[in-house]
Protein backbone atom coordinates (compact mmCIF):
# COMPACT_ATOMS: atom_id res chain seq x y z
CA UNK A 1 0.00 0.00 0.00
CA UNK A 2 1.00 3.47 -0.30
CA UNK A 3 -0.50 7.02 1.22
CA UNK A 4 -1.17 9.57 -1.04
CA UNK A 5 -1.35 13.07 1.00
CA UNK A 6 -3.25 16.38 -0.71
CA UNK A 7 -2.38 19.50 1.07
CA UNK A 8 -4.72 22.16 1.05
CA UNK A 9 -3.99 23.74 -2.42
CA UNK A 10 -4.47 20.10 -4.38
CA UNK A 11 -7.99 20.24 -3.14
CA UNK A 12 -8.93 23.84 -3.51
CA UNK A 13 -12.35 23.94 -5.59
CA UNK A 14 -13.94 21.15 -7.96
CA UNK A 15 -11.58 21.40 -10.75
CA UNK A 16 -8.36 20.40 -8.44
CA UNK A 17 -10.73 17.47 -6.64
CA UNK A 18 -11.15 16.35 -10.26
CA UNK A 19 -7.49 17.23 -10.74
CA UNK A 20 -6.78 14.71 -7.95
CA UNK A 21 -8.69 11.67 -9.22
CA UNK A 22 -6.64 11.60 -12.20
CA UNK A 23 -3.41 11.68 -9.69
CA UNK A 24 -4.86 8.90 -7.91
CA UNK A 25 -6.69 6.73 -10.72
CA UNK A 26 -3.19 4.97 -11.96
CA UNK A 27 -2.01 4.46 -8.29
CA UNK A 28 -5.20 2.81 -7.28
CA UNK A 29 -3.33 -0.79 -7.70
CA UNK A 30 -0.95 0.24 -5.13
CA UNK A 31 -3.47 0.76 -2.89
CA UNK A 32 -3.65 4.17 -1.92
CA UNK A 33 -5.08 5.18 1.22
CA UNK A 34 -5.64 9.30 0.81
CA UNK A 35 -4.80 12.14 3.28
CA UNK A 36 -6.51 15.24 2.77
CA UNK A 37 -6.02 18.75 4.40
CA UNK A 38 -8.59 21.71 4.26
CA UNK A 39 -9.74 23.07 0.90
CA UNK A 40 -7.72 26.23 0.12
CA UNK A 41 -7.28 28.33 2.84
CA UNK A 42 -10.19 26.91 5.04
CA UNK A 43 -8.57 26.62 8.20
CA UNK A 44 -7.28 29.70 8.00
CA UNK A 45 -11.07 31.37 7.51
CA UNK A 46 -12.28 29.30 10.08
CA UNK A 47 -9.83 31.18 12.33
CA UNK A 48 -10.46 34.56 10.56
CA UNK A 49 -15.00 33.85 11.59
CA UNK A 50 -13.82 33.18 15.16
CA UNK A 51 -11.67 36.48 15.19
CA UNK A 52 -14.78 37.97 13.69
CA UNK A 53 -17.05 37.22 15.70
CA UNK A 54 -14.97 37.74 19.74
CA UNK A 55 -14.35 41.11 18.01
CA UNK A 56 -17.52 42.04 16.86
CA UNK A 57 -19.81 39.93 18.84
CA UNK A 58 -22.28 40.13 16.22
CA UNK A 59 -25.16 38.00 15.45
CA UNK A 60 -25.88 35.94 13.54
CA UNK A 61 -22.63 34.97 13.06
CA UNK A 62 -22.10 34.18 9.20
CA UNK A 63 -20.12 31.00 8.22
CA UNK A 64 -21.00 32.32 4.52
CA UNK A 65 -16.80 32.05 2.69
CA UNK A 66 -16.60 28.64 4.25
CA UNK A 67 -20.50 27.35 3.07
CA UNK A 68 -20.09 28.10 -0.28
CA UNK A 69 -16.78 27.15 -1.31
CA UNK A 70 -18.02 23.79 0.17
CA UNK A 71 -21.55 24.41 -1.39
CA UNK A 72 -19.97 25.55 -4.75
CA UNK A 73 -17.55 22.75 -4.89
CA UNK A 74 -20.55 20.26 -3.89
CA UNK A 75 -22.82 21.44 -7.16
CA UNK A 76 -19.94 21.83 -9.82
CA UNK A 77 -18.87 17.82 -8.96
CA UNK A 78 -22.61 16.94 -8.99
CA UNK A 79 -22.55 14.89 -5.79
CA UNK A 80 -25.51 14.47 -3.42
CA UNK A 81 -23.63 14.81 -0.14
CA UNK A 82 -25.64 17.81 1.57
CA UNK A 83 -27.06 14.88 3.93
CA UNK A 84 -23.33 15.07 4.84
CA UNK A 85 -22.40 18.27 4.96
CA UNK A 86 -25.55 20.14 6.22
CA UNK A 87 -25.10 19.03 9.70
CA UNK A 88 -21.78 20.17 9.71
CA UNK A 89 -22.31 23.17 8.66
CA UNK A 90 -25.08 23.54 11.21
CA UNK A 91 -22.75 22.65 13.99
CA UNK A 92 -20.13 24.93 12.76
CA UNK A 93 -22.82 27.71 12.74
CA UNK A 94 -23.64 26.88 16.55
CA UNK A 95 -20.17 27.04 17.49
CA UNK A 96 -19.22 29.99 16.26
CA UNK A 97 -23.08 31.40 17.52
CA UNK A 98 -21.34 29.89 21.17
CA UNK A 99 -18.03 31.57 20.67
CA UNK A 100 -19.85 34.88 20.13
CA UNK A 101 -21.87 34.18 23.29
CA UNK A 102 -19.04 33.28 25.54
CA UNK A 103 -16.84 35.74 23.62
CA UNK A 104 -13.46 33.46 24.41
CA UNK A 105 -11.82 30.81 22.14
CA UNK A 106 -9.54 28.55 24.24
CA UNK A 107 -7.07 26.20 22.40
CA UNK A 108 -9.22 23.31 22.76
CA UNK A 109 -12.65 25.32 21.08
CA UNK A 110 -9.72 26.23 18.40
CA UNK A 111 -9.01 22.58 17.44
CA UNK A 112 -12.93 22.04 17.63
CA UNK A 113 -13.63 24.75 15.06
CA UNK A 114 -10.32 24.19 12.69
CA UNK A 115 -11.68 20.49 12.38
CA UNK A 116 -14.68 21.20 10.50
CA UNK A 117 -11.98 21.60 7.24
CA UNK A 118 -10.72 18.69 7.14
CA UNK A 119 -13.64 17.00 8.07
CA UNK A 120 -16.10 18.91 5.29
CA UNK A 121 -13.11 17.72 2.63
CA UNK A 122 -12.95 14.42 2.74
CA UNK A 123 -16.52 13.69 2.58
CA UNK A 124 -16.60 15.68 -0.86
CA UNK A 125 -13.92 13.86 -2.07
CA UNK A 126 -14.61 10.48 -0.94
CA UNK A 127 -17.87 11.49 -2.75
CA UNK A 128 -16.82 12.17 -5.85
CA UNK A 129 -14.70 9.72 -6.32
CA UNK A 130 -17.51 7.11 -5.55
CA UNK A 131 -19.88 9.03 -8.07
CA UNK A 132 -17.13 7.93 -10.69
CA UNK A 133 -16.90 4.35 -9.91
CA UNK A 134 -14.34 4.21 -7.23
CA UNK A 135 -15.29 2.58 -3.74
CA UNK A 136 -13.84 5.20 -1.19
CA UNK A 137 -14.64 5.84 2.14
CA UNK A 138 -14.37 9.10 4.25
CA UNK A 139 -13.13 8.99 7.83
CA UNK A 140 -12.36 11.38 10.93
CA UNK A 141 -9.29 10.69 11.91
CA UNK A 142 -10.60 9.20 15.46
CA UNK A 143 -12.29 6.67 13.19
CA UNK A 144 -8.94 5.67 11.59
CA UNK A 145 -7.16 5.07 14.32
CA UNK A 146 -5.33 8.37 15.42
CA UNK A 147 -5.85 8.81 19.77
CA UNK A 148 -4.02 11.94 20.92
CA UNK A 149 -3.09 13.64 24.79
CA UNK A 150 -4.98 16.56 25.15
CA UNK A 151 -1.95 19.09 24.50
CA UNK A 152 -4.46 21.41 22.17
CA UNK A 153 -3.34 22.64 19.25
CA UNK A 154 0.35 20.47 19.16
CA UNK A 155 -1.35 17.11 20.24
CA UNK A 156 1.01 14.03 20.39
CA UNK A 157 -0.41 10.80 18.96
CA UNK A 158 -0.90 7.48 21.97
CA UNK A 159 1.53 4.49 21.36
CA UNK A 160 -1.94 2.49 20.80
CA UNK A 161 -2.36 4.52 17.09
CA UNK A 162 0.02 2.62 16.04
CA UNK A 163 -2.30 -0.60 16.46
CA UNK A 164 -5.43 1.53 16.18
CA UNK A 165 -4.71 2.69 12.84
CA UNK A 166 -3.40 -0.17 10.33
CA UNK A 167 -6.20 -2.59 12.94
CA UNK A 168 -8.82 0.23 10.71
CA UNK A 169 -7.37 0.34 7.87
CA UNK A 170 -6.10 -2.39 6.21
CA UNK A 171 -9.38 -4.01 6.43
CA UNK A 172 -10.63 -1.15 4.23
CA UNK A 173 -8.08 -1.68 1.86
CA UNK A 174 -8.17 -4.95 1.40
CA UNK A 175 -11.88 -4.65 0.46
CA UNK A 176 -11.29 -3.19 -1.85
CA UNK A 177 -12.36 0.69 -0.64
CA UNK A 178 -10.30 4.06 -0.74
CA UNK A 179 -9.80 5.06 2.68
CA UNK A 180 -10.25 8.86 2.42
CA UNK A 181 -8.67 10.25 5.79
CA UNK A 182 -8.86 13.68 7.62
CA UNK A 183 -5.45 15.13 8.10
CA UNK A 184 -4.14 17.03 10.84
CA UNK A 185 -6.82 16.28 13.61
CA UNK A 186 -7.13 13.43 16.63
CA UNK A 187 -9.30 12.46 19.62
CA UNK A 188 -8.01 12.67 23.28
CA UNK A 189 -8.86 10.06 25.74
CA UNK A 190 -12.17 12.07 26.50
CA UNK A 191 -13.21 12.38 23.33
CA UNK A 192 -12.40 16.04 22.73
CA UNK A 193 -11.12 16.94 19.12
CA UNK A 194 -7.17 17.78 19.23
CA UNK A 195 -4.91 19.28 16.37
CA UNK A 196 -1.27 18.14 15.42
CA UNK A 197 -0.36 21.61 14.68
CA UNK A 198 -0.76 23.64 11.58
CA UNK A 199 0.54 21.69 8.66
CA UNK A 200 -0.46 18.72 10.47
CA UNK A 201 -1.59 16.45 7.24
CA UNK A 202 1.98 15.86 6.58
CA UNK A 203 2.11 14.00 10.00
CA UNK A 204 -1.19 12.01 9.41
CA UNK A 205 0.20 10.81 6.61
CA UNK A 206 3.56 9.31 7.23
CA UNK A 207 2.52 8.38 10.91
CA UNK A 208 -0.17 5.84 8.67
CA UNK A 209 2.28 5.17 6.10
CA UNK A 210 5.03 4.19 9.10
CA UNK A 211 1.89 1.97 11.35
CA UNK A 212 0.54 0.34 8.42
CA UNK A 213 4.41 -0.34 6.66
CA UNK A 214 3.49 1.26 3.57
CA UNK A 215 6.13 1.16 0.71
CA UNK A 216 5.52 4.74 0.02
CA UNK A 217 4.24 8.33 1.12
CA UNK A 218 3.46 10.83 -1.49
CA UNK A 219 2.94 14.38 -0.50
CA UNK A 220 1.65 16.29 -3.07
CA UNK A 221 1.46 20.12 -2.67
CA UNK A 222 1.86 23.06 -5.37
CA UNK A 223 5.84 23.55 -5.49
CA UNK A 224 7.99 21.24 -7.50
CA UNK A 225 9.25 19.48 -4.25
CA UNK A 226 11.42 20.78 -1.66
CA UNK A 227 13.70 23.44 -3.25
CA UNK A 228 17.10 24.79 -2.12
CA UNK A 229 15.46 28.24 -0.63
CA UNK A 230 12.33 30.08 -0.17
CA UNK A 231 11.28 30.95 -3.69
CA UNK A 232 9.68 34.21 -2.45
CA UNK A 233 13.25 35.16 -1.30
CA UNK A 234 15.18 33.73 -3.98
CA UNK A 235 12.96 33.12 -7.18
CA UNK A 236 15.88 31.01 -8.81
CA UNK A 237 15.23 28.26 -6.28
CA UNK A 238 15.62 24.88 -7.42
CA UNK A 239 13.46 21.89 -6.37
CA UNK A 240 16.23 18.98 -4.73
CA UNK A 241 16.34 15.88 -6.23
CA UNK A 242 16.21 13.53 -3.06
CA UNK A 243 17.00 15.03 0.59
CA UNK A 244 17.42 12.83 3.95
CA UNK A 245 15.00 12.74 6.53
CA UNK A 246 16.96 14.30 9.06
CA UNK A 247 17.48 17.45 6.72
CA UNK A 248 13.99 17.49 5.74
CA UNK A 249 13.10 17.95 9.37
CA UNK A 250 15.63 20.61 10.31
CA UNK A 251 14.49 22.31 7.04
CA UNK A 252 10.85 22.56 8.47
CA UNK A 253 11.94 23.95 11.91
CA UNK A 254 14.07 26.48 10.83
CA UNK A 255 11.17 27.93 8.54
CA UNK A 256 11.01 26.03 5.08
CA UNK A 257 7.40 25.51 4.86
CA UNK A 258 7.55 22.53 3.14
CA UNK A 259 6.42 20.22 5.69
CA UNK A 260 5.14 19.89 9.21
CA UNK A 261 8.34 20.25 11.10
CA UNK A 262 7.63 16.74 13.06
CA UNK A 263 6.43 14.48 10.20
CA UNK A 264 9.76 12.83 9.15
CA UNK A 265 9.83 10.93 12.38
CA UNK A 266 7.61 8.25 11.78
CA UNK A 267 8.86 7.53 8.44
CA UNK A 268 12.05 8.08 9.80
CA UNK A 269 11.69 4.99 12.35
CA UNK A 270 10.78 3.01 10.00
CA UNK A 271 12.72 3.71 6.73
CA UNK A 272 9.72 4.48 4.88
CA UNK A 273 10.04 7.08 1.82
CA UNK A 274 8.20 10.05 1.17
CA UNK A 275 8.04 11.76 -2.26
CA UNK A 276 7.27 15.22 -2.30
CA UNK A 277 5.18 16.07 -5.64
CA UNK A 278 3.68 18.72 -7.37
CA UNK A 279 -0.09 18.56 -8.09
CA UNK A 280 -0.24 21.61 -10.51
CA UNK A 281 2.66 19.79 -12.42
CA UNK A 282 2.79 15.76 -11.86
CA UNK A 283 5.25 15.78 -14.37
CA UNK A 284 7.99 17.36 -12.29
CA UNK A 285 9.76 14.34 -10.37
CA UNK A 286 9.59 16.22 -7.19
CA UNK A 287 11.63 15.26 -4.06
CA UNK A 288 12.46 11.89 -2.35
CA UNK A 289 12.96 11.77 1.02
CA UNK A 290 15.17 8.77 2.26
CA UNK A 291 17.13 7.42 5.14
CA UNK A 292 20.66 8.37 3.65
CA UNK A 293 22.01 9.33 -0.08
CA UNK A 294 25.78 8.78 -0.88
CA UNK A 295 26.14 11.05 -3.94
CA UNK A 296 25.70 15.09 -3.12
CA UNK A 297 26.49 17.73 -5.62
CA UNK A 298 28.08 20.38 -3.65
CA UNK A 299 28.42 21.06 0.20
CA UNK A 300 25.07 23.08 0.87
CA UNK A 301 21.76 21.45 0.08
CA UNK A 302 19.34 24.11 0.93
CA UNK A 303 19.21 27.57 2.85
CA UNK A 304 16.51 28.93 4.80
CA UNK A 305 15.69 31.32 7.56
CA UNK A 306 13.27 31.91 10.64
CA UNK A 307 11.97 35.88 11.35
CA UNK A 308 11.10 36.97 14.72
CA UNK A 309 13.38 35.42 16.46
CA UNK A 310 14.47 36.16 20.00
CA UNK A 311 18.46 36.38 21.00
CA UNK A 312 18.68 35.72 24.86
CA UNK A 313 21.92 36.82 26.52
CA UNK A 314 22.76 35.16 29.98
CA UNK A 315 26.28 36.34 31.22
CA UNK A 316 27.26 35.33 34.79
CA UNK A 317 30.66 34.80 36.83
CA UNK A 318 28.61 31.86 38.83
CA UNK A 319 29.54 30.17 35.32
CA UNK A 320 33.29 29.90 35.38
CA UNK A 321 34.15 26.29 36.87
CA UNK A 322 30.89 25.84 38.21
CA UNK A 323 28.72 22.97 37.27
CA UNK A 324 24.82 23.19 37.57
CA UNK A 325 24.73 26.45 36.49
CA UNK A 326 23.44 25.53 32.66
CA UNK A 327 20.62 23.54 34.47
CA UNK A 328 19.56 26.07 36.23
CA UNK A 329 19.76 28.35 33.28
CA UNK A 330 17.50 25.63 31.63
CA UNK A 331 15.13 24.99 34.56
CA UNK A 332 13.74 28.28 34.32
CA UNK A 333 12.89 28.17 30.17
CA UNK A 334 11.00 24.53 31.19
CA UNK A 335 9.45 26.66 34.04
CA UNK A 336 8.09 28.94 31.72
CA UNK A 337 7.10 26.36 29.04
CA UNK A 338 9.59 28.25 26.44
CA UNK A 339 11.18 26.49 24.13
CA UNK A 340 15.02 26.79 22.85
CA UNK A 341 16.44 26.76 19.85
CA UNK A 342 20.21 27.59 18.88
CA UNK A 343 22.42 27.86 22.06
CA UNK A 344 25.94 29.06 21.95
CA UNK A 345 28.23 28.99 25.36
CA UNK A 346 31.33 30.30 26.65
CA UNK A 347 32.89 29.99 30.01
CA UNK A 348 30.79 33.26 31.15
CA UNK A 349 28.04 33.27 29.07
CA UNK A 350 24.78 31.54 27.15
CA UNK A 351 23.31 32.86 24.44
CA UNK A 352 20.18 31.05 23.19
CA UNK A 353 17.26 31.77 21.07
CA UNK A 354 13.32 31.46 21.75
CA UNK A 355 10.40 32.51 19.68
CA UNK A 356 8.03 35.09 21.03
CA UNK A 357 6.55 34.52 24.14
CA UNK A 358 4.09 35.43 26.45
CA UNK A 359 6.09 34.45 29.48
CA UNK A 360 8.67 36.31 28.48
CA UNK A 361 8.75 38.67 31.39
CA UNK A 362 8.49 35.94 34.26
CA UNK A 363 11.23 34.37 32.38
CA UNK A 364 13.55 37.37 32.22
CA UNK A 365 12.53 38.46 35.80
CA UNK A 366 13.62 34.62 37.38
CA UNK A 367 16.73 34.78 35.37
CA UNK A 368 17.31 38.20 36.29
CA UNK A 369 18.15 36.04 39.68
CA UNK A 370 21.03 34.39 38.87
CA UNK A 371 22.84 36.23 36.14
CA UNK A 372 22.82 39.69 34.06
CA UNK A 373 20.16 39.23 31.08
CA UNK A 374 19.66 40.84 27.89
CA UNK A 375 16.86 40.08 25.67
CA UNK A 376 17.06 41.51 21.97
CA UNK A 377 13.94 40.67 19.41
CA UNK A 378 13.81 41.03 15.86
CA UNK A 379 16.09 38.86 14.98
CA UNK A 380 16.46 36.02 12.55
CA UNK A 381 18.30 32.61 11.95
CA UNK A 382 19.54 31.72 8.62
CA UNK A 383 20.14 28.14 8.46
CA UNK A 384 22.03 26.17 5.88
CA UNK A 385 21.83 23.03 5.58
CA UNK A 386 24.73 21.03 4.41
CA UNK A 387 27.79 18.29 4.95
CA UNK A 388 28.60 19.38 8.25
CA UNK A 389 32.43 17.18 7.12
CA UNK A 390 33.00 20.47 5.02
CA UNK A 391 31.96 23.10 7.62
CA UNK A 392 35.02 25.18 7.16
CA UNK A 393 34.77 25.61 3.57
CA UNK A 394 30.99 26.18 4.38
CA UNK A 395 31.84 28.62 7.22
CA UNK A 396 34.36 30.89 4.99
CA UNK A 397 31.77 30.95 2.09
CA UNK A 398 28.72 32.00 4.28
CA UNK A 399 31.24 34.67 6.58
CA UNK A 400 32.55 35.88 2.90
CA UNK A 401 28.87 36.68 1.71
CA UNK A 402 28.14 38.47 5.14
CA UNK A 403 31.63 40.55 5.62
CA UNK A 404 30.49 41.71 2.02
CA UNK A 405 27.15 42.74 2.83
CA UNK A 406 28.51 44.68 6.02
CA UNK A 407 26.45 42.61 8.23
CA UNK A 408 28.11 41.16 11.53
CA UNK A 409 26.94 37.85 12.36
CA UNK A 410 25.70 37.82 16.08
CA UNK A 411 25.28 34.23 17.13
CA UNK A 412 26.22 31.30 15.50
CA UNK A 413 25.88 27.35 16.22
CA UNK A 414 26.76 24.14 14.51
CA UNK A 415 24.10 21.78 14.86
CA UNK A 416 25.69 18.45 16.21
CA UNK A 417 22.95 16.88 13.63
CA UNK A 418 25.70 17.11 11.73
CA UNK A 419 23.61 18.73 8.65
CA UNK A 420 22.67 22.26 9.92
CA UNK A 421 24.32 25.68 10.64
CA UNK A 422 22.50 28.44 11.75
CA UNK A 423 23.54 31.70 12.49
CA UNK A 424 22.02 34.91 13.70
CA UNK A 425 21.30 38.89 11.91
CA UNK A 426 18.70 41.33 12.45
CA UNK A 427 14.94 40.22 10.79
CA UNK A 428 15.63 42.86 8.48
CA UNK A 429 18.86 41.27 6.68
CA UNK A 430 17.97 37.88 6.63
CA UNK A 431 16.72 38.16 3.31
CA UNK A 432 19.50 39.72 1.65
CA UNK A 433 21.71 37.25 3.26
CA UNK A 434 19.62 34.45 2.12
CA UNK A 435 19.47 35.19 -1.58
CA UNK A 436 23.32 36.45 -1.37
CA UNK A 437 24.35 32.67 -0.21
CA UNK A 438 22.06 31.05 -2.46
CA UNK A 439 24.36 33.03 -5.10
CA UNK A 440 27.57 31.94 -3.60
CA UNK A 441 26.48 28.17 -3.24
CA UNK A 442 24.20 26.88 -5.93
CA UNK A 443 24.93 29.75 -8.62
N1 LIG B 1 -5.50 22.47 7.28
C1 LIG B 1 -4.45 22.52 8.25
C2 LIG B 1 -3.61 23.75 8.06
O1 LIG B 1 -3.87 24.52 7.15
C3 LIG B 1 -3.62 21.29 8.25
C4 LIG B 1 -2.86 21.04 6.98
O2 LIG B 1 -3.13 21.65 5.96
O3 LIG B 1 -1.97 20.20 7.01
O4 LIG B 1 -2.70 23.97 8.81
MG1 LIG C 1 -3.70 24.08 4.87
Amino acid sequence: MIVMKFGGSSVANAERIRYVAQIVGPELKRKPVLVLSAMGDTTDHLLEAAEEVLKAGKRPVSIDKIADLHIKTIQELKLSVQEEIRPLLEELQNLLTGISLIKELTSKTRDYLVSFGERLSIRITAAYFNSIGIKAQALDAWDAGFLSDSQFSAAWLSKESWNLIPGKLKPLIEEGILPVVTGFIAKDGNGAITTLGRGGSDLTATVIAAACRAEEVQVWKDVDGILTADPRLVPDARPLEAITYEEAAELAYFGAQVLHPRAMQPCAKTGTPVLVKNSYNPEAPGTRIVASLEQRTGPVHAITSRQNVILVDIVSTRMVGQYGFLAEVFSNFAKHCISVDMVASSEVSISLTIDAANTLKALQEDLSRIASITIKTGKAIVTIIGDVRRSSEILQRAFGVCAALDIQVQMISQGASKVNISFIVDDTQAAEVVKKLHKAFFC
